[in-house]
């Protein structure tokens, strides 16, 4: 299989030989990569610093723009978006600038009208952008037309994607298979795309579905074949060779301090994996080498608090269980913690591959994933047995009308015609190209911005995000104060908080917050050991309950809740006595979950901090302890229950 990748004995620098072939490499760095891993926030003054450097590489091309970075400039950052092309373009003057062009949704989240669209493309080709790697999240591609049209009227080069997606754990299967992709791609060469991309944002190509798919691909278009194949799963590296092995003109790579997690496969291990051979990149490995010193000592510092830290591995096995593309799961996830029903996730997993299938198995990217997730945890919220879309979204329904486009298999009947029940636009979908049915909306997003647009590149920038960006205007041209949040961050400030968490973690800092509550005299001391190492521990009750009193049927004195966490007076070491029988302590869920099992029994004596119940949320298991010495009663839950937050799971008396 490897007939394609030949090696010659040689010595690194002195007779590398020329490659026959070689591969060619595009950076995402910029871009994608800083999309990936660190929410878009990377500024035009951090990316200057390698920007001369960058395009000594040889790079096919360089992403600097499109995607999210347009909206996360204005809103987060008060960067002008059209400022950082023209920026990048004069340290970047070599290598070609790439884009990521959402198609009709250009660098935003839902269709715009022809006129916008066109504007928008004709200001970015006029600012310096040279590639536009376009795609269509149902690759639907009447919505590439009108940006087609005028990518190659400004004589650009474009790029079509085919957004990889599948409905099994490999390529194949009734929808996407060998044929889909193909003739995608020959759909995308009869446009007249200059080269065509396979845009797997995800991470599901397997390195041995890569072979047979790039193979495919080769044989039936002329064009070059680019991949783009995010980490995610942890299989791209393994994807990308197989691929090369398989002829693959482009891949796509980022420098290591913006590579891996869910961003992509980095470009020093591709460059000496493939030194030598007939498809040698012809890298200088020095060059990347001072590039990455530069990132790590002067910029990536500046970034390092937005790294998702909160697991210690770099692969998203959910990409591999569920498919779950990751930003999709961290929004699933954030949505489910909101309605405190995180322990539903499980049901979401499986939820979400029907309400794909009902909705036409369209592929899981920007919009789609977020209307797809959503629609899932409200089905998984509000649905009965009786009734499923109790409550659908709003961009269901336009999904349902086609004003996002063609689906890959017709969306489930019922669920449309529910979907378009007293829909604004009429209860018939269409079936023409859905901008057609967009009025133009330049003119009119000009006469409500007026002259705080000053030129075409503000109004576009309006158009697209009328309230956020109406704010940045305002930033932009002094009408109003732009807020602290959105100021850059020195490497003076990062030193100063890097030396706080140092002290921190050597245990030499005492932190004096300017809320810290005076010590009560109830402050109880403990000796903790961990691993045989001590710690004195001060603990004082808050003062607000976590624990309230039974409710009890008989006449009850109206007294104030007792503190359930009473703290002994310093004087006393002895436990708080009991409460007495008529004023039982309640065992409260404090998050939702499961009941594994009861630990004790109705009856039984328990005394303080013997653990009474189990309760698994998130897959983890908690042992919850008796708030006080008693006899347990009312018990209500039994093992395999699920208990909201709050919910009493018995009292101890
Ligand atoms: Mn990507």
């Amino acid at each position: 299989m490897s007939d394609q990748v030949k090696m010659t004995t040689m010595s690194y620098e002195a007779d590398r030989p020329k490659a026959k072939n070689p591969l060619k490499v595009m950076d995402l760095s910029i871009r994608d990569g800083h999309q990936s891993l660190f929410a878009t926030r990377g500024r035009t003054e951090d990316m200057l610093p390698v920007a001369e450097l960058m395009d000594e590489v040889g790079f096919w091309a360089i992403e600097t723009w499109g995607g999210a970075t347009f909206d996360t400039m204005h809103r987060f950052l008060n960067e002008d978006p059209w400022e950082r092309l023209r920026t990048l373009k004069r340290y970047i003057r070599k290598t070609p600038f790439s884009m990521l062009l959402r198609a009709q949704n250009l660098v935003g989240y839902r269709n715009y009208a022809d006129d916008l669209a066109e504007a928008f493309v004709e200001r970015a080709a006029d600012n310096g952008m040279d590639i536009f790697r376009t795609f269509d999240a149902l690759n639907d591609y009447r919505n590439f037309e009108t940006v087609v049209r005028e990518i190659k009227k400004c004589g650009k080069h474009f790029q079509g994607c085919i957004c990889y997606t599948l409905t099994e754990p490999r390529l194949g299967g009734e929808v996407y298979n060998l044929d889909y992709y193909t003739s995608k791609a020959k759909a995308l060469a009869d446009m007249g795309a200059d080269s065509i991309c396979i845009k797997d944002m995800a991470g599901l190509l397997a390195p041995y579905d890569a072979y047979p798919l790039i193979k495919a691909l080769k044989k039936a278009v002329k064009v070059p074949i680019h991949l783009h194949s995010h980490f995610t799963s942890g299989m791209s590296p393994m994807t990308q060779l197989k691929a090369v092995e398989a002829g693959v003109d482009i891949v796509d790579c980022c420098m290591t301090p913006y590579a891996y997690r869910t961003s992509h496969a980095a470009v020093e291990p591709l460059v000496m994996s493939l030194l030598g051979t007939n498809r040698d990149t012809g890298f200088d490995i020095k060059i990347l080498a001072k590039i990455n010193d530069i990132l790590e000592r002067e910029v990536l510092p500046k970034y390092r608090h937005l790294l998702d830290d909160s697991k210690v591995s770099i692969i998203d096995i959910n990409v591999l269980l569920h498919q779950t593309p990751g930003g999709m799961l961290s929004n699933l996830v954030n949505q489910l913690r909101e309605m405190d029903a995180l322990d539903r996730i499980d049901e979401v997993y499986l939820e979400l591959p029907r309400v794909r299938r009902d909705l036409g198995q369209i592929p899981l990217v920007t919009p789609t994933s977020q209307i797809v997730g959503v629609q899932t945890v409200n089905n998984v919220l509000h649905d009965t047995p009786e009734e499923r879309y109790t409550m659908i979204t709003g961009q269901v329904k336009d999904l349902c009308y086609g004003l996002y486009g063609k689906t890959a298999v017709p969306i489930n009947p019922e669920v449309q015609a529910k979907a378009l029940k007293g829909y604004s636009r009429g209860e018939t979908p269409i079936t023409c190209r859905p901008a057609e049915v967009l009025e133009p909306e330049l003119a009119k997003a000009k006469a409500e911005i007026g002259d705080l647009a000053r030129d075409q590149e503000d109004l576009i920038l309006y158009a697209q995000f009328p309230v956020t960006g109406r704010k940045f205007l305002e930033w932009k041209y002094g009408l109003s104060e732009p807020p602290a949040s959105v100021r850059p961050i020195t490497m003076e400030e990062v030193r100063k908080r890097e030396a706080l968490v140092k002290k921190a973690l050597a245990g030499k800092m005492v932190e004096v917050r300017d809320d810290q509550p005076p010590k009560s005299p109830a402050i109880r001391t403990f000796n903790v050991f961990v691993d045989n190492e001590y710690f004195h521990v001060e603990v004082d009750s808050t003062g607000e309950p976590q624990l309230v009193p039974a409710a009890r049927p008989a006449p009850a004195a109206p007294q104030p809740a007792p503190a359930v966490t009473p703290a002994a007076p310093l004087a006393a070491p002895t436990p708080a006595p009991a409460p007495s029988a008529a004023e039982g302590t309640v065992l409260l869920a404090p998050m939702p979950g499961m009941i594994v099992r009861y630990l004790k029994q109705e009856g039984e004596k328990v005394q303080k901090g013997d653990a009474v119940v189990v309760l698994e949320a998130m897959k983890m298991e908690n042992a919850l302890t008796a708030p006080c010495a008693g006899v347990v009663r009312g018990v209500r839950f039994a093992s395999g229950d699920t208990v909201a937050k709050g919910a009493v799971l018995c009292s101890v008396q």
